[in-house]
This record gives structure tokens, sequence and C-alpha cells, in this order.
């Protein structure tokens, strides 16, 4: 019986785990190894840092949802594979494997820029469940003596949406509050223009961007890189000072350590078009932990986004593959993926859709309306009650 283990309980590893379960039944072991012990369900996360959502709310135990569908769950950190060997290793053990998958998502590089982060530095994250209460506390404490507030992404960068949603979402709590007019708003990006996102843009984002955030009164900075954050001011690379009482800052990401010799410099791992390994063929990466270019150099860097959406069309497509090969049958084609997200904007919210993820597309949308809010809060809900259920196929 072919041995397969995964490492990440998140989008990319219960996506992969569910979807070789479904095809392969009993004709494979399937193992999940994670350092936590919890699905997060992380595009709420910006509002857990606004009160506007408990974490409890947004929060599965892996152990339950995967034994349940005959996945065996290891809460266990990786801490190397021996890729020569076909073997991980964890804390306590040493798992042999026939495929593995990498799914292990990203780590955030603070030490890019001196003074950023919430561990020794100046400035909050909500890129983690941990980083997203604490934000809640800052911002608790920011209610109670206001002044200006800085959000943004420092040089980079991949994944932009959140600092977009919260500097929407602090905008539309404050107003909510009566306080808007004693809160100056500055919004500091690496991507050359508002809009841009990390993928050269879509359609016309950076017009209806920077008409949103017109509308709301807060200063765009773009194409700007960051020097040092201070416990008082954001300092830019052209001499600019911006004090704050708060600041919400994204950082770069690499690949974890765990993984991080199989990876390219920054650690994420390159794959061909079925999400193989180019060496290892018994590897296969989806999601944050695996390698894309960007298509363009930006004059600030900045890094493509991968969506929760790209990770699970990238996992189905390891999946399929992984099956096909263990059955003996030739490899599907593949396409390249595409990306659908919506974008919190407090009071609104805005659809996105490009396919593929990078110009020149099939398809692109944005579109702003309040029914996408709607849509966004639907959507958490449907997603946790499919994943609670170890279904895989995509809305
Ligand atoms: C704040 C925020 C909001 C977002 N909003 C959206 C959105 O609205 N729509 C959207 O499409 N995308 C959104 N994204 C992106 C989306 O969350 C990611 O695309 C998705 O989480 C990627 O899934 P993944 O499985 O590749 O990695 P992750 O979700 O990062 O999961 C990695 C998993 O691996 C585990 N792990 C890490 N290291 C080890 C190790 N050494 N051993 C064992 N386990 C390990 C982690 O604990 C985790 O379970 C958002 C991202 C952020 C940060």
């Amino acid at each position: 019986m072919a041995k397969i283990v995964i490492l990440g309980g998140s989008f990319g590893g219960l996506t992969t785990a569910f979807e070789l379960k479904r095809r392969l039944g009993k004709k494979a072991d399937i193992t999940l190894l994670c350092d936590v012990d919890s699905f997060v369900f992380i595009p709420s996360l910006p509002w857990v840092s606004m009160g506007w959502r408990r974490p409890e709310a947004i929060t599965l135990s892996l152990d339950k949802i995967l034994t349940s569908k005959g996945i065996k769950f290891i809460h266990e950190e990786a801490v190397g594979v021996d890729a020569n060997a076909s073997r991980v290793i964890a804390k306590t053990r040493e798992v042999q494997y026939d495929y593995l998958v990498i799914a292990t998502g990203p780590a955030l590089v603070f030490s890019s820029v001196p003074g950023l982060g919430p561990e020794g530095g100046y400035t909050e994250c909500i890129f983690t469940l941990e980083q997203a209460k604490r934000t809640r506390k800052a911002w608790d404490r920011f209610l109670e003596n206001p002044g200006p507030i800085v959000v943004g992404s420092v040089q980079g960068v991949s994944c932009f949406g959140p600092t977009y949603e919260y500097a929407f979402e602090v905008d539309a709590e404050l107003k909510k509050r009566k306080m808007r007019h004693k809160v100056p708003i500055t919004f500091v990006t690496s991507e050359p223009y508002i809009g841009h996102f990390g993928m050269s843009g879509l359609k016309n984002s950076r017009r209806i961007m920077e008409d949103e955030f017109a509308n709301r009164d807060i200063k765009i900075i773009a194409n700007q890189a960051v020097e040092e954050f201070t416990p008082e001011e954001a300092r830019l690379k052209d001499g600019t000072k911006l004090p704050f009482k708060l600041a919400m800052f994204a950082p770069p990401m690499a690949g974890v350590k765990a993984v991080f010799h199989l990876g390219n410099p920054k650690g994420f791992i390159p794959v061909d078009g079925n999400y193989r390994h180019k060496d290892y063929k018994n590897i296969f990466s989806v999601g944050v932990a695996m390698a894309i270019a960007p298509q363009e150099q930006t004059p600030v860097p900045t890094g493509v986004p991968k969506t929760g959406y790209m990770t699970e069309e990238m996992a189905k497509y390891a999946a399929v593959n992984i099956a096909a090969e263990i059955q003996g049958k030739p490899l599907p084609e593949t396409e390249p993926v595409g990306a659908i997200c919506i974008m919190d904007m407090g009071n609104t919210a805005a659809i996105m859709k490009a396919k593929p993820v990078l110009p020149p597309r099939q398809e692109a949308v944005l579109k702003a309306g309040v029914r996408y809010k709607w849509m966004k809060q639907g959507f958490e809900k449907y997603y946790l009650w499919k994943i609670k259920r170890g279904l895989t196929q995509l809305p």
C-alpha cells in the first residue's frame, strides 16, 4: 500500500489529503503531520483583529476532521526532510513515505526590516491567529488613546490583500464609533501602484482602489520601501517619517525551516506543471510553500500572492497526479491555476477573479459591492462546513 505523508494542515494539506482519500480509498495509507492541532480559517483573521469574529468560530480540530475520514493525524512539527531516504524527521519520530506533499505555508520574515513585527518590533500583524488576537488587544488600547494609523506592506511582500482589508476595516469601525476625524490613516505599500496586488493589477483595479481610498480619505504612499520602524514612527527609504499610535504591516514570506533546503534561495519549493519537485520525483508541493516566479520586476521588490483558492486548485491537481501514478494511469494535463478572492472593505467588499493569475488572462474581474460582503460572510460558513466533512469541491 502506498504511504503518503502530507506536511501542513491548512488549505493545501487538507485538500490534498481529502482528495487523495476520495480517489484512492484503502489503496493508500495517508498521514498528515502538522505542528498545530487546529485548522484556522485564515481569511477571517482580519475580522478577529477587529473583534468582529471570535477565534473559536473559525477554528476546527484537525484530529476530528481527519481521523473520521480514515486519515492519520500526527500533531508534531517536522524539523527536516531527508529526501534521498524518503523520510520526514519530526520532533520525536521519523516517518517514511512513498510520496510526500509539502504544504507548510510560509515563514514570516520580520527580520527583513528593523523594528518590523510584533515580536521584538513595533508593528502588529494579522497573519496568524495569535497575531490577530494580539492586534485586537492593541486596537482596544488604541481606541482609548487614538492618533495616526499606518498600515501597509514592506518590500518583498507577496500577500497584499489583508493589509487592504485592515485599512478599510479600521476606517469602517472608526466611522461607526464616530472617531474617524481623530485618526489620520496612511497606507504604505511596496506595490508600484495601489491595486497592483503583486499580480500586475486586475483590469481597472488601480483606478477603483484609488477611488475607494480617496472616498475614505486614506492617504496612499505606493512604490515605497521601509527603512525601519521605531516605537513611534515608520521611516521610509525616501526619508519620509510617519508617526503612528498603531501600525500594522505585512512581512515578506519564505519557506519554512524544515523544507528550506529543498527550495529555491527563499526556501520555496520549485515544482513542475504537475506540482512535482523538480529534482525529487516523489515530492509534491502546493500553496504558499511552492515557488511562483514573479512575471515582472517591480521597482521595489514584490512577490506573487498565493491565495486560498489557488492553493486548493494546486492541491487537487497534485492529488490527481499522485493518485494516477499509484493507479498506473497516465498523468492528466493540468491547467495554470486561477484566483478567486473576496476582499473585505469594511462596509462593503470587492470580488476579484483572475485566470490565470498573471497576465495575459482569459478572465479578469474586479467589482465592488455590498453583496460581495454578504458573499464573503457566507463563504466562511460554507468553507468551514465543507472542510469539516472532508469535501474538496471548489464552488
Ligand atoms: C490574513 C490573511 C487573509 C487572507 N485572506 C484570503 C482570502 O480572503 N482569500 C483567499 O483566497 N486567500 C486569502 N489568504 C491567503 C490564504 O490564507 C493562503 O493562500 C492559504 O492559507 C495557503 O494555504 P497553505 O496550506 O499553502 O498554507 P498555510 O495556510 O499557511 O498552512 C500551512 C500549514 O503548515 C503547518 N506547518 C508549517 N510548518 C510546519 C512544520 N514544520 N511541520 C508541520 N506543519 C507545519 C502550519 O501550521 C499550517 O497548518 C489570506 C492570507 C492571510 C495571511
